[in-house]
């Protein structure tokens, strides 16, 4: 027992050690831009070269990565954060389709064709209504981002449950680049993006696991290059009513 507890210790310094050693690259980043930025600025003042607008670009620039180091602390606050939860009884359904509705003008925008298959009789589930629809937020906005360059932008929401084992699914299906295996293994890892620099941070998906996983559930991904990706939430379905589910 105390060999699994010291072993378990050492796991969780170990991810620790790796987190910590994300965080400095991640933040690393943005530092390294404000400084060269700054010494720009610095320089064409300095020294009178370079035009106004020059200048103002640099402090433009260095705004832009103070945002982006900002974002990284915001959201690994949020991959820590785990004692604010509201659960309630919820119509999983109704956070679906409350998630989906609130990026259908993205959608639109996006040239994103949105079907929406909800299952009529899904059970209720228990959980943090913010919390879960933040998972879905999540999600739809990469499989937007993911269909970007793709000719047909399908994106396809449904909800199904198995009354054996009283699991709700809600699957997030899209028809954009996919991604490899290698890619695959890496999605939930913190940090691990493919965006264009400046565009993700990479605490997406480790959030959402996050989540879910407070939530008794697992999230799951598939796809393969060019042939789109599909995430499927699965949670513990609420059991009668007045019977707490979790
Ligand atoms: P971010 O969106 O900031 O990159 P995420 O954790 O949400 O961080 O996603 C990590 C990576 O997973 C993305 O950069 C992308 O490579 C991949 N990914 C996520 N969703 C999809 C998707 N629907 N299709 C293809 N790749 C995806």
């Amino acid at each position: 027992r105390r060999l699994e507890e010291q072993l378990e210790h050492s796991t969780r310094l170990a991810e620790l050690g790796e987190m910590a050693a994300a965080i400095s690259h991640e933040l690393n980043q943005p530092l390294t831009g404000i400084r060269n930025y700054a010494r720009n600025a610095f320089y064409m003042l300095d020294q009178g070269v370079g035009s106004e607008e020059e200048v103002k670009g640099n402090l433009r620039l260095i705004a832009d990565q103070v945002d982006r180091a900002a974002r990284i602390i915001n959201e690994m606050r949020e991959l820590t954060r785990r004692s604010e939860r509201h659960f309630t009884r919820l119509d999983f359904n109704g956070v679906v389709r409350e998630s989906v509705e609130f990026l259908l003008p993205q959608m639109k925008l996006s040239g994103v064709e949105v079907e929406l298959s909800l299952a009529p009789d899904l059970p209720d589930t228990w959980g943090d209504r913010i919390r879960l629809a933040q998972v879905f937020l999540n999600l739809l906005n990469n499989a937007r981002q993911a269909m970007e360059d793709a000719r047909n932008r399908r994106l396809t929401i449904s909800s199904s449950w198995d009354p054996c084992t009283g699991l709700v699914r809600v699957e997030v299906r899209d028809t954009g680049k996919g991604f490899s295996e290698e890619d695959g293994r890496k999605l939930f890892v913190p940090f691990f993006t493919t965006k264009k620099s400046g565009l993700g941070t990479g605490l997406g998906l480790s959030i959402s696991k996050n989540i879910v996983k407070d939530h008794g559930g697992t999230i799951e991904a598939a796809g393969s290059p060019g042939k789109g990706a599909t995430f499927a939430v699965v949670l513990p379905g609420a059991r009668e009513e007045g019977e707490q589910g979790q």
